[in-house]
């Protein structure tokens, strides 16, 4: 549930000797499709000036879910060892999180699993429809032979139970269908989004300014501008995310998602500890360098 930032121990420890926002989606190798070491997305974070960064690699399944793309259940103490090296006292600080996929079936062993661990962010994506990963560029032609409007409704139901479980922190790249260019008329995605966007309200969680988006095809930040606004208007927490999965795109194009924020009417995002969410004020435009604001469109 959301907590304004009030307790002296968070607010202090929130207190930013800088005012960059934090990155809250990066990974490492142990998903098979990242490179880099984690000590390398740290630096980079500490390079750009960013206070803090949590790692969310995509969680175990060993019900046999995509093992293509994730870390074996065996290897989740590498990853908790490779990311507890890093939390220190130095800057920037370091979280610990995971990027949990929903799909048929996932609270067997995520509903008991995830609660089991030492979690400060629980991410909750949707990478699949059935067994076509739509977002795999490998089987993006699949998309030429599929109804645009219909699986995104589809991917949509989807995203509306991933709410229903509770199992999430925060919902992931939310309109990551788009993402070879592919999508509804807008109409259609607005009276689509609606209803999932009151799911994710009801359930308390926050959503997430994916700035990967802008790295693919699409060109864009997920979600679209008119998502985020009406995320806004059910007072939805958000959080932001460069999903590097390596170390150089760490807090990429941040300032263009800080005025996607602004410009949607939010005033405050959330930092995490402990898969509580705390509101505190968004950098004012002066936290980056103009250049930075330069041509950065919504
Ligand atoms: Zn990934
Ligand atoms: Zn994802
Ligand atoms: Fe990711
Ligand atoms: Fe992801």
């Amino acid at each position: 549930m959301n907590k304004v930032a009030t307790e002296d121990k968070i607010l202090h420890e929130l207190k930013p000797n800088n005012n960059r926002l934090p990155d809250y989606h990066m990974h490492t190798p142990l998903c098979r499709h990242a490179e880099g070491k984690v000590m390398d997305y740290r630096n980079t974070a500490g390079a750009l000036g960013i206070p803090e960064i949590c790692f969310v690699d995509h969680a175990p399944n060993p019900d046999g879910y995509d093992p293509r793309h994730r870390m074996n259940l065996n290897e989740f103490c590498d990853y908790q060892e490779m990311v507890g090296a890093l939390v220190d006292h130095r800057s920037p600080h370091v979280l610990f999180g995971i990027e949990a996929d929903y799909y048929k079936g996932c609270e067997t062993f995520l509903g008991k699993w995830l609660g089991t661990q030492d979690f400060d962010l629980v991410l909750g994506s949707v990478h699949f429809i059935e067994d076509w990963g739509f977002d795999n560029p490998d089987v993006k032609q699949v998309w030429n032979s599929v109804d645009v409007t219909d699986t995104w409704a589809t991917y949509f139901k989807l995203v509306s139970k991933l709410a229903e479980t509770r199992l999430f922190d925060v919902v992931s790249h939310l309109d990551i269908p788009k993402k070879f260019g592919h999508r509804p008329p807008e109409k259609d995605l607005k009276e689509m989004v609606q209803p999932v966007l009151d799911s994710v309200a009801e359930a308390g969680m926050g959503m997430e300014l994916n700035t990967s988006g802008l790295r693919k095809p699409v060109g864009e930040i997920y979600p679209s501008a008119l998502i985020v606004t009406l995320a806004r208007e059910r007072d939805i927490p958000i959080c932001f995310g460069s999903d590097a999965h390596r170390p150089e795109d760490v807090g990429k194009d941040f300032p263009a998602a800080l005025k996607m924020a602004r410009d949607a009417g939010y005033t405050h995002y959330f930092r995490a500890r402990k898969r509580e969410k705390y509101v505190v004020p968004l950098p004012g435009t002066l936290a980056y360098p103009a250049q930075a604001l330069d041509g950065v469109h919504g």
